[in-house]
């Protein structure tokens, strides 16, 4: 297949076209580098099967020739208010990319009679009522609190391509991303895995928001990734959870990275950081992942974070 994928330069976006072209697709990548680097991408410099388009996918897109797939991985994707990168400093970016983004993207593939694929989140789950989440749960978000920016735009993009797919007959598939990390999450990022790990990198206290009773289920990427391309090549329209089950405390968290990093900086509360709407619990059923797709994460949590904390260290030149 000929497949688009906007985000490329990003974490997840970059390894999904690693992914594509190990599969022998021949990958266009877009981006506009707003939280990505082409530094994710350098690897690729001489492939022939890639190619690459800055732009902004906010504005209409135009790709030159035939496109078998769309992949709408572009938008931002931190909370961290204390990061640039984070979308509640890019409110109106994060709206455009999940709204206008996902418009031309839809446009794009309806052009060409292309296969679609929506990268959506457990945050149109927002701070649930349900435990573990599953599919069939409609949410419970703020639609106008902090986090809206980034949750609301991706229920309109779920919203816009279930009307693709319905009125327009588009061959769609919608993603919902639960907390995946790895190596190629930006140093300045702001979420939790290059927070803490940086923080443990450097000896120092790692920074718990709230009083870390919160939870998370972190998935690797490679995992990630392989449960995204088996759904790409599923006829499955309606949305699959992707991600780990195996829920953990943020501060059971901090300390798996202090004893794995050898950290001997301990750990600070930082009450006030806890943004706003902060999900208190977060764990993806992936039973219907399970069914249809045949997956379920193969790697363990220290096994990930072994992987991530060499990316970093090197990222932050300590070899
Ligand atoms: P990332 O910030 O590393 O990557 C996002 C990429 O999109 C960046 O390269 C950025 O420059 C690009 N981008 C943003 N707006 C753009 C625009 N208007 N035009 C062109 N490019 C634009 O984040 P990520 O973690 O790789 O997230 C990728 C996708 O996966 C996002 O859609 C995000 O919502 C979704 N997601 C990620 C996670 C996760 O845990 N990593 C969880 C749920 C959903
Ligand atoms: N968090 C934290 N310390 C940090 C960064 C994040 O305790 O330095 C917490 C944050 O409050 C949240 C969880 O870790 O409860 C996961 O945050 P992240 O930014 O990774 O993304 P989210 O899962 O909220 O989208």
């Amino acid at each position: 297949m000929r497949i688009l994928v906007t985000g490329a330069a990003g974490f997840l976006g970059s390894h999904l076209c690693d992914r594509l072209l190990s599969e022998g697709h021949e990958v266009i990548g877009m981006d506009n580098f707003i939280t990505g680097s082409p530094d994710n991408l350098a690897h690729l410099a001489g492939n022939e099967r890639f190619s690459f388009i800055r732009h902004d996918v906010s504005n209409f897109i135009f790709v030159p020739g035939e496109v078998d797939a769309v992949l709408h991985f572009a938008s931002p994707a931190s909370p961290n208010p204390t990061s640039r990168y984070g979308y509640v400093n890019l409110p109106i970016q994060t709206m455009k990319a999940g709204a206008l983004g996902t418009h031309n993207t839809l446009g794009v593939a309806r052009k060409y009679g292309a296969k679609y694929l929506l990268a959506s989140t457990s945050e149109i789950y927002g701070d649930p009522l349900e435990h573990p989440q599953k599919e069939s749960y409609w949410g419970h978000v703020d639609p106008i609190g902090v986090r809206s920016v980034y949750d609301e735009a991706k229920r309109f993009a779920e919203a816009l391509t279930m009307a693709y797919h319905r009125f327009h007959g588009i061959d769609t598939r919608i993603v919902r991303i639960f907390n995946t990390y790895g190596p190629r999450m930006h140093l300045e990022d702001g979420r939790v895995v290059p927070n803490f790990i940086q923080q443990a990198l450097r000896g120092e206290p790692l920074t718990v928001y709230g009083d870390g009773s919160q939870t998370r289920s972190f998935c690797y990427v490679d995992d990630l990734i392989d449960g995204i391309v088996r759904l790409l090549y599923s006829n499955e329209h309606l949305p699959v959870n992707i991600g780990n089950p195996q829920e953990t405390s943020i501060l059971e968290f901090a300390e798996v990275i202090n004893r794995l990093v050898g950290n001997k900086g301990g750990i600070v509360f930082r009450p006030q950081a806890r943004l706003e709407g902060d999900p208190q619990r977060r764990q993806p059923d992936i039973q219907r992942a399970k069914e249809i797709l045949g997956w379920e994460p193969r790697v363990s949590l220290e096994d990930g974070l072994r992987e991530t904390i060499a990316y970093f260290r090197y990222k932050m030149g300590l070899e």
